[in-house]
């Protein structure tokens, strides 16, 4: 075998290996549960949330975009509720933390529960450096999170409408 001939082979080799840590993106993952973490994992694949978002929440959700301030159906939103994450409905944050921070967008001074929420660096903007703010059960983009915000936590949780689903709290008078 010429040396040529051993080197094709070793390309090809090298190739195929490299075609086999692809990952399958045929869109057969659904709902998956892992119970012995904090929070239930609800994953699913692009293909399928394009299914059940519109074009405008699967940009921001699934490709970390925002909406135009003051735009959103819920910045001026003063209702008592819970903000769900549109996505997968875990709840977010209460409209106890909800204050008016007039950037355009609804703000909260902290999530309703700590374990709902992820973390993230973001370094797209190139002279800042940001926290993203994610969906802990299914990874949804959801806004960042500032220093800038009011007592007791001095954050500002900055979040997209097209993110949360309110559900008004249930009066109490009937
Ligand atoms: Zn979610």
């Amino acid at each position: 075998m010429s040396k040529l001939r051993i080197a094709f082979f070793v390309a090809v080799i090298a190739v195929s290996s490299c075609n086999a840590e692809v990952p399958d993106t045929s869109g057969n993952v659904s709902v998956q549960q892992q119970q012995d973490s904090a929070v239930d994992k609800f994953v699913k694949s692009d293909e399928e949330w394009m299914k059940i978002l519109t074009p405008e929440e699967f940009r921001i959700m699934r490709k970390k975009g925002t909406e135009r301030a003051y735009t959103g159906k819920y910045w001026n939103n003063h209702d008592s509720g819970m903000y769900l994450c549109n996505s997968c409905g875990a709840e977010l944050f209460s409209s106890d933390t909800k204050y008016d921070s007039f950037c355009g967008w609804p703000s909260f001074f902290g999530p309703h529960f700590k374990e709902a929420i992820k973390y993230q660096k973001d370094l797209s903007l190139p002279f800042e450096e940001r926290t993203e703010v994610l969906c802990a059960r299914c990874d949804a983009h959801l806004g960042h999170v500032f220093n800038d915000g009011p007592e007791p936590t001095g954050l500002r949780y900055c979040i997209n409408s097209a993110s949360l689903k309110f559900i008004a709290a249930q009066s109490s008078s009937k």
